[in-house]
C-alpha cells in the first residue's frame, strides 16, 4: 500500500477565508476604522481573487490589502511626505 502525503482537503492560501464551500479573501494589515476586513464570498478562490482584484485590493506579497485600507497608508504617507516639505522650507 502506497502512503500519500496529500490529504483530502484543498490546500488554501492563509489569506483565503473558507465557509460553507465559499471563498473570500481578507484584509491583510486591517488597518483603517473603515476596513473591509473581508471581501465577497464566491464560489471558488478564483472568482474571490477577481472580486478583490475588481475592488482594487492590492497584493502585497503575502496577502490582499483592502483598498480602504491601502487609501489609509496612502494618505499617511503624503502627509508624512508633506510634513518633510514644510521642514525643508522652513530650514
Ligand atoms: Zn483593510
Amino acid at each position: 500500500m502506497v502512503m500519500s502525503l496529500e490529504n483530502n482537503h484543498e490546500k488554501i492560501p492563509i489569506y483565503i477565508v473558507q465557509k460553507d464551500n465559499r471563498y473570500s479573501v481578507k484584509c491583510q494589515i486591517n488597518r483603517v476604522a473603515d476596513c473591509l476586513e473581508i471581501g465577497e464570498f464566491c464560489d471558488s478562490q478564483e472568482e474571490a481573487l477577481e472580486w478583490v482584484e475588481e475592488e482594487c485590493w492590492i497584493f502585497s506579497g503575502e496577502g490582499w490589502i483592502c483598498y480602504a485600507c491601502v487609501e489609509g497608508i496612502w494618505k499617511k504617507v503624503v502627509n508624512k511626505r508633506q510634513e518633510k516639505e514644510d521642514d525643508r522650507w522652513k530650514g
